[in-house]
């Protein structure tokens, strides 16, 4: 594999060809399997529909198996190393639509990881996972009743005993050839990802049928070290090999990836109003250098992160989403105009979500079964 197809799922990487990524790893198109869910009668996520979810492994298999009425479970890990921004919000809407489906929710909050690879301390990993990821996942609408989140290093003993298996199951040069270098720290929090994605399939954690993993594409390599895992270990244990979907990352506001350690681009959901409406107004569109240039030859939606917002956040309705698009190609809306109109769709979310933040914080300590060691 060239190095420029390694992709390293810790670092701050853009990636700029998905097609290359299908290409590479053999990640199936998103867009084969949209008719086969529609004559299933299963409905399409907007990201599903508006080719944000642009791949997938096995999602055929998993959708098929579950009309024949098995159990399905879906699995989602954060390192509670900062705050909760639009990033993580792709993910949690995805969970939600697949609790609205009727399959049972794991999320690991990845402590030990953000241990290993970022040396954040336990105690304000353990404040973080509670109050910023479970909080603003409970707020977004994910019912906590259907829903089982865990720390990874209160997961008890059949996990680790995964961890251990899987360590005799690969070797070095295999780790490298998917990751690049690795340091220890990295390799055993390769090898815990695999233990969170199967695990559910063990008795003692439910025993489902099937996992699903919604990640970005960044992630890929943890699916691929946890699918070759999966065959190697059949003999020892029979578990399925996962299933995933892949989505494209958002850009933050000046159109490189979104990340918590680019607080100036990133809108968080905790954001106070003044601070998101400023970050807003300053965010890289795709509008041309004058107005008089805009209205004649029209701005560049693929290129505006305001635009991005509204596809992935903002707008729910395809058709105002169409209009907005239409509009903005043909030079009769303006950015100045645009960005205000970003913004007060953005205010009422974040209004919105504020108060049920607050709720969800007291409902997230009461659910969640805090590391005591
Ligand atoms: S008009 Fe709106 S969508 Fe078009 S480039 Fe400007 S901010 Fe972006």
């Amino acid at each position: 594999m060239a190095d420029q197809d390694k992709i390293d799922p810790w670092g701050a990487i853009e990636i700029k060809d998905y097609n290359r990524l299908l290409a590479t790893f053999g990640i199936k198109p998103f867009s084969q399997l949209r008719p086969l869910l529609v004559e299933q009668g299963i409905p399409l996520h907007l990201y599903m529909r508006r080719g944000i979810i642009f791949g997938h492994r096995d999602l055929d298999i998993v959708m098929n198996e579950f009309k024949k009425g098995k159990r399905i479970a879906v699995l989602t890990g954060f390192m509670p190393s900062g705050r909760f921004h639009f990033g993580h919000k792709l993910t949690a809407d995805q969970l939600i639509y697949y609790q609205s489906l009727g399959f049972k929710i794991f999320v690991a909050l990845a402590d030990a990881e953000a241990f290993a690879v970022r040396r954040i301390p336990r105690e304000t990993a353990i404040k973080v996972g509670v109050e910023e990821y479970v909080a603003n996942l409970i707020a977004l609408g994910l019912d906590p009743k259907k829903t089982e989140f865990y720390f990874q290093t209160n997961r008890g003993t059949p996990y680790y005993r995964l961890i251990q298996l899987f360590s005799g199951k690969v070797t070095a040069a295999e780790m490298t050839a998917i990751y690049g270098d690795l340091t220890p720290a990295k390799i055993v929090s390769s090898l815990t990802q695999a233990a969170d994605i199967l695990h559910v399939q063990l008795e003692e954690y439910g025993g489902y049928d099937y996992v699903i993993v919604p990640v970005g594409a960044d992630q890929d390599p943890h699916l691929r070290l946890t699918r070759d895992l999966t065959d190697r270990l059949r003999e020892v244990i029979d578990l399925t090999r996962p299933a995933s979907t892949y989505h494209k990352l958002i850009r933050g506001l000046d159109g490189a990836k979104m990340s918590s350690s680019r607080p100036d681009s990133t809108i968080f959901l905790t954001d106070p109003l003044e601070t998101a409406r400023k970050k807003l107004m300053a965010a890289l569109t795709g509008g041309r250098a004058t107005a008089e240039e805009q209205r004649k030859l029209g701005g560049i939606p693929e290129k505006c992160t305001i635009y991005d917002l509204y596809m992935y956040h903002l707008i729910l309705d395809d058709e105002k989403l169409r209009e907005i698009y239409e509009e903005c190609r043909s030079g009769r809306l303006l950015c100045g105009k645009c960005k205000r109109y970003a913004w007060s769709l953005l205010e009422e979310f974040l209004r919105e979500h504020r108060e049920k933040l607050e709720v969800a914080k007291e409902i997230a300590y009461k659910i969640v079964e805090v590391p005591g060691f």
